[in-house]
């Protein structure tokens, strides 16, 4: 009996693994670009629109003005191309608040938040993105340095169940890979923070791991040959062409349009 169970769970979480391979036939890969960074606009966007790969950009303030009288914002008009060619922008808040051990100023770090102060700032998000990008309905979310709580209320679930966004990415490392398809929270998804100075073979280790686990993987970069938590533009670059050229046996996809396969039955 107690074997029969066993077997039964093995099974189950079998078909959970491979349910994704099943509907792809390739391991999931979706780069995704935090904070709005001037480097996403100059470097990243142009890199990934010549490889044809599609990305999500998980935005905060974005600049709304020129330093040139007369001429438009070049982030807006950067973010509104972007949306256009098929590249994703979601919610990261507005203002980005982070937890005081981190260095954020007590004033502005999430411990001097309300949970109706995050809402607001989310919703506020929204209607920005919606100006930038009218065609897309439902948006996914980036918590801010990784960071669910406040105080000890977890909004995850808060802000799904007010429909605000649709999906949630959290932190993570180089083990984190989604193998578990059946048993997955959709406002937690583990990604890994890519830390400055990655190489190429790294960046690459961690594909070839998730394709050999026919698995899920999910790449939070920030600045790219500028700004923190960098990597080198080559090595972008280089990046890029390898996902490339192994299309065969990756799926490269917006973070939204991943979980959309993976949610659906
Ligand atoms: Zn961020």
């Amino acid at each position: 009996m107690r074997y029969c169970l066993f077997l039964t769970v093995l099974l189950l979480l079998q078909a959970g693994i491979h349910a994704q391979t099943k509907k792809t036939g390739k391991a999931i890969i979706c780069l995704t670009y935090d904070d709005g960074l001037q480097s996403h606009l100059s470097t990243v966007l142009p890199q990934l629109d010549s490889a044809g790969l599609k990305a999500t950009f998980f935005l905060n303030a974005i600049q709304g003005s020129s330093e040139a009288i007369g001429e438009a914002s070049p982030a807006v008009a950067a973010w509104t191309r972007a949306a256009g060619n098929g590249h994703e922008l979601a919610n990261h808040t507005l203002f980005h608040a982070c937890p005081e051990r981190l260095g954020w100023q007590k004033a502005f770090a999430i411990e001097s938040y309300t949970v109706e102060k995050i809402i607001t700032e989310i919703k506020t998000e929204n209607t920005l993105l919606s100006l930038l990008d009218p065609k897309r309905k439902a948006r996914a979310f980036a918590f801010p340095c990784n960071n669910f709580l406040i105080g000890s209320t977890d909004y995850s679930d808060l802000i799904r169940k007010q429909n605000l966004v649709t999906y949630g990415r959290i932190g993570g490392d180089r083990k984190s890979i989604i193998t578990q398809f059946g048993n997955i929270n959709s406002m937690k998804m583990p990604s890994w923070m890519v830390e400055e100075g990655t190489t190429l073979a790294e960046l690459i280790a961690f594909a070839e791991k998730v394709r050999d686990s026919n698995g899920m993987g999910i790449y939070q970069f920030h600045g790219i040959g500028a700004e923190f938590f960098k990597i080198s533009k080559e090595t972008h670059s280089a990046f890029l062409n390898y996902l490339k050229e192994h299309q065969d046996v990756y799926w490269v996809t917006t973070f939204s349009d991943a979980l959309d396969l993976i949610t659906s039955k």
